[in-house]
């Protein structure tokens, strides 16, 4: 038989999802010199990127730059885009099989984790990945409504997400006019009455999930003060053990940042931002409209749990906070695919070293792998799905050599296209949406700013068939 991955018979790969797990997926395997691979990666919406897109925050526009790389990928022989085309409606796992040798879904975490508290769903309460969806353009987020004639707003988590957030609603218009955030929120953010920002963790300073860098950009703001209560910044007796025992220069350096930020005086700047610590939200109480009103919170203490770490406990001290717009930010969480193994109570998809394992037994799927935040969970920045993808193509690798993956009864690239072209006659290239982003960046530069985003997938289809799409 003829080995698979070489000029005769080329390795036919399906990716579904064109974020950066997908892109990195992609990067990998496309760089194996001794390998030939097609590529066709699948994409539910017309924009490629996912979280890059829609996730990253439009005032981070150097982390952004990693579309840059995307895009050589993509221009590399044997790299096909199928966007606007949904696995499990136009093309499913039964289609793929009959196609590809390996399958590898790169789908993220597309949905968040809840609090489990009373309340949580009033209005005004919100999932923060729906904020950042809404405010990054996202066509399935475009027509939400988040209510910004509010005072305070508090914000739950103190991971980069929360803190995003927290920033986006701190920041200036004048700040805002220079990103890519969506047209439509750049003028809901400039009507924005909210004054007060209240970032709330469970834990302490030492166990706060944001980086340094994000950390250190709350304090310089423009037109907001960070406030950090001197009591909230100190460290408890458990606390500063741990981190004198486990000697992390990284943890060391953020209470360090943290303090000094708690010294510095408020400058009078229009807006607060509130950074708040050991403090869980018990329940959110409703106004008779049944919008958010308040929110009951109770102070916690440290204690060392048994795997070491130090975890919240409740005391019996309670504090009744007004605010009246919540946006719950701890956590995203990954999302079923249909006909894929799915470990439900971690919300990725059930693998070793990005090979899906069944559920039941434990054991390979062939031709299943994943890579991204739908395998290992919603955990680490951009950059580190470029080793974790790098893992899970060695996988695929050592299968490939080992005759260990699918062998499709039709690897043609052909007749895949045909199918899907049949199914979704708006089938979009990554060629059409280059056309997209020409229009995007000419748009951005007419009112100097980086890019105006595309938000839905008609005006996504109507830009791309008007830049002359044959
Ligand atoms: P995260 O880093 O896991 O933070 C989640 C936060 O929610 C933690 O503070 C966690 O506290 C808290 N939390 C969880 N359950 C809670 C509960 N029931 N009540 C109160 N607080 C609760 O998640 P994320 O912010 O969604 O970010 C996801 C990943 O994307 C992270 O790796 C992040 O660094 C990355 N990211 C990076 C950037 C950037 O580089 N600028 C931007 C955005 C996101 P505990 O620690 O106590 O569990």
């Amino acid at each position: 038989m003829t080995q698979v991955g070489t000029a005769e018979a080329p390795l036919r790969v399906a990716i579904i999802g064109s974020g950066p797990a997908g892109f990195y997926t992609a990067e990998h395997l496309s760089k194996r010199g001794n390998l030939v691979a097609h590529i066709d990666m699948f994409e539910r919406l017309p924009m490629p990127f996912g979280l890059v897109r829609f996730g990253v925050a439009p005032d981070h526009q150097r982390i952004k730059g990693a579309t840059k790389a995307f895009g050589r990928v993509a221009a590399r022989p044997g790299f096909r885009f199928f966007g606007n085309v949904e696995f499990g409606g136009h093309v499913s796992l039964e289609d793929l099989r009959r196609h590809y040798h390996v399958i590898c879904c790169a789908t993220g975490a597309q949905t968040d984790r809840t609090m489990g508290i009373p309340g949580e769903d009033l209005g005004r309460s919100h999932p923060a990945t729906e904020f950042v969806a809404w405010y990054n353009g996202h066509p399935d987020f475009r027509d939400c409504a988040f209510d910004l004639s509010v005072e305070r707003v508090v914000v739950v988590g103190v991971g980069n997400v929360a803190v995003d957030v927290a920033r986006i609603l701190a920041r200036t218009a004048a700040e805002l006019e220079k990103t890519d955030v969506a047209d439509y929120a750049l003028e809901a953010l400039r009507a924005s009455r909210v004054k007060e920002i209240c970032v709330l963790g469970r834990r302490g300073p030492a166990q706060a999930a944001f980086t340094n860098a994000e950390l250190k950009e709350l304090g310089e703001l423009e037109g907001a003060d960070l406030v950090i209560p001197a009591e909230d910044a100190a460290l408890d007796p458990l606390s500063r053990e741990a981190l004198e025992a486990a000697n992390d220069r990284t943890v060391s350096k953020k209470v360090e940042i943290l303090q000094e930020l708690a010294r510095r005086p408020p400058a009078g700047r229009p807006k607060r931002l509130v950074l708040r610590f050991l403090v869980s939200p018990v329940e959110l109480i409703a106004d008779d409209r049944g919008n958010v009103a308040s929110v009951r919170l109770v102070k916690n203490a440290l204690f060392r749990a048994d795997d070491g770490t130090l975890r919240p406990r409740a005391t019996d001290v309670i504090e009744e906070l007004p605010a009246q717009l919540v946006f719950r930010s701890v956590g995203y969480r990954g999302v079923p695919l249909a006909g894929i193994p799915f470990d439900d109570r971690r919300g990725v998809v059930p693998n070793v070293h990005g090979r899906v394992v069944s559920q039941e037994t434990g054991e390979p799927v062939p031709g299943l792998y994943v890579s991204g935040w739908i395998k290992r969970g919603p955990t680490g920045i951009i950059g580190a799905n470029k080793p974790d993808a790098g893992e899970t193509v060695e996988s695929i690798l050592s299968d490939v050599a080992a005759g260990a993956v699918l062998q499709p009864p039709d690897p043609d690239p052909g007749a895949l296209e045909r199918l899907l072209r049949e199914r979704q006659p708006d089938v979009v290239s990554f060629d059409d949406w280059r056309r997209i982003d020409a229009f995007e960046a000419e748009s951005g530069a007419a009112s100097g700013r980086p890019r105006v985003k595309v938000t839905s997938v008609q005006q996504a289809l109507d830009v791309m068939r008007r830049a002359g799409r044959g």
